[in-house]
């Protein structure tokens, strides 16, 4: 049987996506370098530690099953960090992506499913974002997403590669089994962060900014869970079987300020939750809302997780199982 090389299948989402294909019977191999993964996500299918950067590790990857298709994760994703030290970013965003390109092409592999980010599109011109809004990238992080992205475009003309671009809006949430979830280090995300206040891991949790143009003064965001992410994941597979290449929008559609994630976070957890009014964080943009209409139509995808308290709920069980072991 054919095997689905998952490269950062250590992750917040790779392990998802490793987790519900894995279910479905669908023979994984997880390629991660456990730089910011874990080894603890790593319960499904197979494992091959390395880095995309070091060609013979990859090669011992595609050797451990036959491949059928690729579903692309690792990456660094820190957007602060990336304007710090975007030499990082740039060799593994981008040209590590190259070495995973070239190694399919040189294996005879079908298709790629590829971890992009709404953040391609950079200042919103309208409400709702669809995928022919222009991109214009804000940091060498969302480049880097922007480059892949144009690579696929030209690996699909000249080698037929087919390719499916997932552009994720806020990604959150965790398993509703509890097994896996969102863990960075350091963390940087406004759920997980809130929650760490709800424990008390943290003192406060500082808003950014609250003299945007929105209904509260702060930023609104379109927070997806990621289960329905690692669903979309497992529809774009069959959907390479077309040959073509695309990208498509992963949001709910409908958009959460920061208060009112504070607010849920409150209601859900039972707990106080101090804030801290700071100014702006570079960078932000003030509304972030998908229109994901591509997506169901194209690829029959229905987000089951969709309101913000399912999100922070699962998040939160998951924080308590994890701040415990
Ligand atoms: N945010 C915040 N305080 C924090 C972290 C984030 O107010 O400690 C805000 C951030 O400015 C943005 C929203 O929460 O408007 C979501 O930020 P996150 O970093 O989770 O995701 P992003 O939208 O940057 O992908």
């Amino acid at each position: 049987m054919c095997a689905v090389l998952i490269t950062g299948g250590a992750g917040y989402i790779g392990s998802h996506v490793n987790k519900l294909l894995a279910s479905r019977g669908v023979e994984t191999v997880v390629f991660d370098s456990l730089v910011t993964g874990h080894a603890d996500f790593l319960q499904w299918g197979e494992f091959i530690a390395g880095d995309l950067l070091d060609p013979p590790a990859l090669e011992r990857a595609f050797a451990a099953a036959p491949i059928d298709a690729v579903l692309h994760f690792a990456s660094y994703i820190a957007v602060g960090e990336s304007v710090e030290d975007p030499n990082k970013y740039y060799l593994n965003n981008v040209a590590a992506t190259l070495n995973l390109l070239d190694a399919m092409v040189r294996h005879g592999v079908r298709g790629l499913v590829f971890s992009s980010s709404a953040s391609v599109y950079g200042e919103p011109e309208q409400e709702r974002i669809d995928e022919n809004h222009p991109k214009r990238p804000l940091s060498p992080y969302a480049h880097s997403k922007a480059m892949v992205e144009q690579m696929l475009e030209d690996y699909h003309r000249a080698h037929g590669l087919a390719s499916c671009r997932l552009r994720y809006f806020n990604a959150a949430g965790a398993d509703p089994d509890g097994e896996i979830g969102e863990r960075h280090v350091p963390e940087t995300h406004l759920i997980p962060l809130v929650l760490h206040a709800a424990l008390g891991l943290r003192k406060n949790i500082s808003i950014f900014g609250t003299d945007y143009a929105t209904p509260d003064g702060t930023c609104v965001r379109d927070y997806i869970h990621v289960s329905d992410l690692a669903e979309a994941h497992a529809l774009a597979l069959d959907w390479l079987k077309g040959g073509e290449t695309r990208a498509f929008n992963l949001g709910n559609g409908s958009g959460y300020s920061v208060r009112e994630v504070i607010e849920v976070a409150r209601a859900v957890t039972g707990r106080d939750i101090a804030v801290v009014e700071s100014g702006r964080r570079a960078g932000d943009s003030p509304v972030l809302v998908a229109s994901s209409g591509r997506a169901k139509a194209e690829l029959g995808w229905e987000p089951r997780f969709g309101d913000l308290e399912t999100i922070v709920r699962t998040a939160w069980d998951w924080h308590l199982k994890d701040c415990r072991d």
